[in-house]
């Protein structure tokens, strides 16, 4: 009871100009801070910057937390769209993705471990501009977009365009990813995605890849391809996604041949999780294995189904 009553919802500083903890409990009061501090270190679920300090040994003069501002850890639902807060945790996401595609929430249930997703937030895991980032993909293929504040400006553009290039976002300084908006898929549409890693958890994706199509009688009439791991930052393959397109569900053949576009696509490099051999050959297997689920081919693609997947 004491410490709710400490609770009573006023900006908190401790410090001065040059070095401080912030916790602002209001979004005005937090975005004009990030505009006169745009060196401080935004912090929400610390599941990335608790790491610069351990393993860094780094020294965070300003830090500006975000987890006590006010609407941030909001989770709305329309007909359409579904809005996440930047603060809302991976734990809290996690059902109200899976109510939207079961992958996504079996793909949850594999973020990190339970400790990662109770306090890692989908904000932070789209601000660090990681290319191997697991909400990314997903997020990028339902056409998802990210809402940002700077001072007293809001602004939104589509997810696939705030990563750049390797390390840089479109994020300027002092601003602050506030929501991420995704819209909801429509009828005609299937969705799957797939992360690949060595372990079921606590493991980070060699490749991610999550799809959705626009179906519309046996033909495939759009295809949204996303991935993370294949570039140096998460991307869509605008050349399969062109070739897929007017190619019928039941031509195996023809959606087989249109995947080797991949190659155009995507330069996979090798690193500690992957050869790019294996990278390019998995996220080939993986669109394929997508499209034969969707096709409604008789071939076993799974241990278990995917409606029932996620809650195991
Ligand atoms: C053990 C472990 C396992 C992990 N497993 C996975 C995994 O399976 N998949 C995966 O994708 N990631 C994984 N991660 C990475 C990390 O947990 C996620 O990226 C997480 O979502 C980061 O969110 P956070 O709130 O903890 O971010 P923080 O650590 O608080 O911040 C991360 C970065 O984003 C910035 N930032 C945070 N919020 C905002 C905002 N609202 N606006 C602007 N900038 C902001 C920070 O300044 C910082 O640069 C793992 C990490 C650990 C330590």
């Amino acid at each position: 009871m004491r410490l709710e009553a400490l609770q009573e919802g006023s900006d908190l500083f401790i410090g001065h100009e040059a070095r401080f903890f912030a916790a602002p409990a209001s979004i005005e009061t937090m975005a004009n801070l990030a505009l006169r501090h745009p060196d401080a270190t935004l912090l929400a679920g610390g599941t990335d910057v608790g790491l610069w300090i351990t393993k860094r040994l780094q020294d965070l003069g300003k830090i500006i937390w975000l987890g006590r501002v006010r609407g941030l850890d909001r989770i709305e639902e329309t007909e359409t769209t579904l809005t996440f807060g930047a603060c809302v945790t991976h734990e809290r996401a996690l059902p109200v993705l899976a109510s939207l595609d079961p992958d996504l929430g079996l793909l949850m249930r594999r973020f990190g471990s339970k400790q990662v997703r109770a306090s890692g937030t989908v904000g932070g895991n789209i601000a660090n501009g990681s290319p191997i980032g697991d909400l990314a993909p997903a997020l990028i293929a339902l056409g998802a977009s990210v809402e940002m504040r700077k001072g007293g400006l809001t602004r939104t553009m589509p997810l696939e365009n705030f990563f750049l290039a390797y390390g840089r976002q479109a994020r300027e300084p002092g601003e602050v990813v506030t929501a991420l908006h995704i819209p909801k898929l429509k009828a005609g549409m299937a969705f799957r995605a797939f992360k690949i890693s060595k372990r079921f958890d606590e493991d980070i994706s060699a490749v991610m890849g999550a799809f959705r199509f626009r179906v519309e009688g046996g033909t495939i009439a759009e295809a949204r391809l996303a991935y993370g791991g294949m570039a140096g930052v998460p991307a869509r393959a605008k050349a399969t996604e062109q070739a897929l397109e007017g190619v019928s569900l039941a031509d195996t053949h023809a959606w087989a041949a249109a995947l080797s576009h991949l190659e155009a696509d995507f330069q996979p490099i090798s690193d500690m999780r992957a050869s790019a051999g294996y990278r390019a050959k998995v996220a080939r297997a993986i669109t394929g294995k997508a499209l034969l689920e969707i096709a409604g081919g008789a071939a076993e693609t799974r241990i278990h189904p995917r409606e029932v997947a996620h809650a195991g």
